[in-house]
């Protein structure tokens, strides 16, 4: 389409412009032929890696490149065999290395498409939910505070609707939106009150709009490169590997030099001790590190989406495994967000309502009159009229009367499960929002928001104009002055409040949530006239069942030293009994702290309670803030849920900041660093216990690769200070570093965690890579490996068989080794013989072709030609295995033995 002066335009002629209706939205083959004509709703992205500059980037490191001239130049002075093999290993490398990193490149690919942005349109008379990216002009969106508008747009209905353009104009000031239409063409684009960009956010109101611009032909489109997306930020451990790595290259240089300096001296050929150093280092760095760190996370990431947690920002995996709180809001995350009325109180009595879920078949037990002019008829009234919801049944709305029919197809509702449940409830009534708004119509609202904890519509009728005011019952009390009767509007009493007040905490106190409905005519539309000196009509309390799996979710964080806390605007009372439902608190006397009493409270008094605080009510969303800000002080690593725009600032302050897949504004999701799908409080454990997971496997194959290359490096450094002749040739040493650093080491990556992974208390967030004994396991193992190997090519001199089966006996010893330990590396507690070493199927298969090759290059006489190997008969085979073997063996009795002693689990 053509760029247009949509704003001039009225919202018939921009819909019989873009040939949309409005009511239906536009049919799928219509789509379709847009999509094709305008190309997706997307900005220019940059481009991914080119797999040909990733493998030829493998050359890039100064040892191999070393390595390579130095083969090369071998190759000219006549070594020719040797020369195509290391060129052939380092190629095959090069392959591996790709491998891995073109791996990590495609996850963290797949990671970003994962937090693509949504949009709600209207499609076939549908509202459905479509990737941001299938959008066309024409569509027409449905829109609340929140969301980030995902094209351009002009608006069509707008209810408060006022958006945030700083990402546009600069204008830090929200904007009030409009649907009119305007007279000046050449309006500049900051005042075009009807339009909508693409990037803004809208902070209040709700409405619809039309697609007028998407993707590159948006005024965003103009400002290219401006997309949101998972940033490839390195995690703290990356970076401290990083630093590890530049530590370990020049040890290992320095190492290397002295083995070329020692050997020369020692009467070996210089050309010889020169190609042995440079093998060596590049055996000796972990140069694989980074990339298996990367896959590790990234793969671990992938499990996550299984367990419906999306990671937006890579570090956050990391401080998963750190979390020593979770802060959770509680509707709709430790609760089923299912809700059904179940008492109404009303003209000073309490009625039971029977019936389950969303389908509006029930009771009411006790005396209650539902005729026109009644009181009950007015709760219910402004129980259905104040409200945004709709009933539905197979996903299609439902107006008016079905009660009993079709009784195959579930009930549902579409929008804000709270106010579905009133819906429920006005039918079981027999009152309907769709009967009622046959006699009058809606002229205006005030949206819900948290601060306020209410919302309010003004409807007219032949009567005048009428506000219903619906919301939390305390919030409604302050601005009531009178209460309507069977007799008609009276003053409301004080004694009348307390009243109301111990009905409203009696249902709180059976974990029901309870709402206030009140209404007051108006004499005007001014929004300032609506919420004050209200009428009081009656309070509805709703039961919203805890999770189940959040039950046990609150146990498991128990056991793993993690402290729930809910934080929910709900009513203390209710707050305090679903607490106790979910085992949050135990007994009745554990403090609820409010967010009145927040107020009042200074930091240092916060900073003292907050420790002992599991149960926040009534607070708004810039408590949490607070309440984030003060946990960190303390040294906590806080999780922190959010859904609502407001909520956004405390996500982003928390260590983890986690958003609502469902009920989340894209604002919120933004500025968190991990989205929970399904919006459930157990996926964020799950997500703990896999980030503590993916640690624990980067421990384990930092744990292997470092040990690996410290046994090799000790192997020819020792071998060489003591005069012994070269113990593996740099032909072998190569053929080392590709056959274990490889697929065992990748292997490792994916391991499964350990049962106890959620019994054991957080790790610090500062704690060094090597902490926990680490460092002290690779010096153990890395020693035995190296003795091992030294100590069977000095039986093979000593035996007489020769030095070529001197070193093969060597060679293999120091693959072989490496094959048993890596069964070792699986379990930081337990030994070889305490753990499944058959859990890892891809370790075993990796540690069957790393053997086999292995046994490959000893027997196959053009290999043995190549590696100057020769075959190991059955004794030779003997003291290999023992030496390779043997140091896994004893550590795994060891550990038996001591976990068996003190039945507990230490760290060696
Ligand atoms: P949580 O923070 O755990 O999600 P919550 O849903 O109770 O809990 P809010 O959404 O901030 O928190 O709601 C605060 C209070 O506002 C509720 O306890 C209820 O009394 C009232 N309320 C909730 N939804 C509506 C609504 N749609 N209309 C009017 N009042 C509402």
């Amino acid at each position: 389409m053509e760029r247009q002066v949509w704003h001039i335009l009225s919202g018939e002629e921009i819909c019989r412009t873009l040939n949309v209706n409005p009511e239906k939205g536009l049919g799928e083959k219509e789509v379709e032929r847009r999509l094709s004509h305008f190309g997706q709703n997307v900005l220019a992205e940059k481009k991914g890696v080119n797999p040909v500059f990733l493998f030829l980037g493998q050359f890039k490191d100064f040892m191999v490149m070393v390595l390579m001239v130095a083969t090369l130049i071998s190759g000219l002075l006549g070594e020719v065999a040797d020369a195509i093999t290391i060129l052939a290993i380092i190629f095959l490398n090069a392959v591996l290395g790709f491998v891995q990193e073109y791996k990590a490149e495609r996850s963290m690919e797949s990671l970003r498409s994962l937090t693509a942005p949504e949009a709600l349109v209207v499609r076939e008379g549908l509202d459905i939910r479509i990737p941001a990216a299938d959008l066309v002009p024409g569509d027409i969106l449905i829109l609340e505070a929140g969301d980030r508008l995902p094209a351009d747009i002009r608006w069509l209905k707008t209810a408060n609707i006022r958006v945030d353009e700083a990402a546009l104009t600069g204008e830090s000031q929200a904007v009030n939106k409009t649907s009119r239409s305007l007279e000046d063409e050449l309006t500049p684009m900051a005042d075009r009150r009807n339009m909508g960009y693409m990037g803004t956010v809208i902070v209040s109101g709700h409405g619809t709009g039309a697609v007028v611009a998407t993707g590159m032909k948006t005024e965003m489109g103009d400002i290219a490169g401006m997309i949101q997306n998972v940033k490839d930020e390195e995690t703290p451990l990356q970076k401290r590997l990083d630093q590890l790595g530049k530590w370990l290259v020049t040890i290992s240089l320095a190492v290397c030099i002295i083995v070329v300096i020692t050997g020369t001296l020692q009467g070996e050929s210089f050309s010889k001790m020169f190609f042995a150093g440079v093998s060596l280092a590049v055996a000796a760095i972990p140069e694989g590190l980074p990339a298996i760190v990367t896959v590790s996370l990234a793969l671990g990431v992938q499990r996550m989406v299984k367990r419906k947690a999306i990671i937006r920002k890579l570090p956050a995996v990391e401080t998963l495994g750190c979390a020593t709180i979770i802060c959770s809001d509680k509707t709709g995350t430790l609760t089923q967000n299912q809700m059904t009325v179940r008492q109404v109180y009303c003209e000073g009595k309490t009625v039971t309502v029977t019936g389950n879920g969303y389908d509006p078949k029930g009771d009411f037990i006790g005396e209650a009159d539902f005729r026109e002019k009644s009181v009950f008829h007015a709760l219910f009234r402004g129980a259905v009229l104040c409200n945004n919801a709709f009933l539905s049944r197979k996903g299609i709305k439902v107006a008016g009367i079905f009660r009993g029919r079709n009784k195959s197809t579930a009930w549902g509702i579409e929008g804000d499960p709270t106010e579905g449940a009133l819906l429920v409830a006005g039918a079981k009534a027999g009152i309907w929002r769709e009967t009622i708004e046959r006699k009058e119509e809606r002229v205006g609202e005030i949206p819900f928001d948290s601060e306020r904890k209410m919302m309010s519509v003004i409807y007219k009728n032949k009567e005048g104009l009428k506000a219903y005011v619906k919301g939390a019952p305390d919030s409604i009390l302050r601005l009531c002055t009178a209460e309507l009767t069977r007799e008609g509007v009276i003053e409301l009493t004080p004694q009348r409040i307390k009243e109301i007040i111990k009905a409203n905490d009696a249902m709180a106190g059976q974990a029901l949530r309870v709402l206030a409905v009140a209404e007051r005519k108006l004499t005007d539309l001014q929004e300032e006239s609506v919420e004050k000196e209200l009428v009081f009509v009656g309070l509805l309390g709703m039961i919203d069942p805890p999770r189940p799996s959040a039950v046990k979710a609150i146990k498991i964080c128990r056991q793993a030293g993690i402290k729930p806390v809910m934080i929910t605007g709900d009513h203390k009372l209710t707050a305090q009994a679903v607490a106790r439902e979910l085992g949050m608190i135990k007994g009745r006397n554990q403090r609820v702290v409010t967010g009145q009493e927040l107020d009042k409270m200074s930091e240092e008094e916060l900073g003292r309670i907050i420790l002992d605080i599991s149960v926040f009510a009534r607070v708004a969303p810039k408590d949490k803030l607070r309440i984030v800000t003060a946990l960190k002080k303390k040294g906590e690593i806080v999780a922190m849920t959010g859904d609502g725009v407001n909520d956004a600032p405390a996500v982003k302050e928390a260590d983890i900041g986690v958003a609502m897949g469902i009920a989340g504004t894209d604002v919120t999701k933004e500025a968190s660093s991990m989205i929970i799908s399904d919006d459930n409080f157990a996926a964020i454990v799950a997500a703990v216990e896999e980030g503590r997971g993916i640690y624990d496997n980067i421990r384990k194959f930092i744990r292997y690769l470092l040990s690996c290359n410290l046994g090799e490096v000790l192997t020819m450094f020792i071998g060489t200070l003591v005069g012994l002749p070269l113990p593996l040739l740099p032909i072998q040493i190569l053929w080392v570093n590709l056959v274990t650093d490889g697929l065992p080491a990748m292997a490792l990556g994916v391991d499964r965690a350990e049962p106890d992974i959620m019994r054991r208390p957080p790790r610090r967030t500062d704690e060094s890579v090597f902490a926990r004994g680490l460092g002290r396991k690779i010096v153990i193992n890395g020693t035995m490996i190296g003795f091992g190997t030294l100590f069977v090519f000095i039986f093979g001199l000593w035996s007489g068989c020769g030095l070529p089966t001197a070193r093969t006996m060597a060679f293999t010893t120091l693959v072989m080794a490496q094959l048993f330990q890596v069964f070792d590396c699986k379990s930081e507690t337990k030994g070889i013989f305490e753990i499944n070493i058959f859990s890892n199927l891809f370790l075993i298969a990796a540690v069957l072709i790393s053997s086999l090759m292995q046994l490959a290059v000893i027997y196959l006489p053009l290999m043995q030609e190549i590696f100057q190997t020769t075959a190991l008969n059955s004794w030779q085979w003997l003291i290999v295995l023992l030496a390779a073997g043997g140091p896994t063996m004893v550590l795994g009795v060891l550990r038996l033995v001591r976990n068996v002693v003190y039945s507990r689990e230490q760290y060696v």
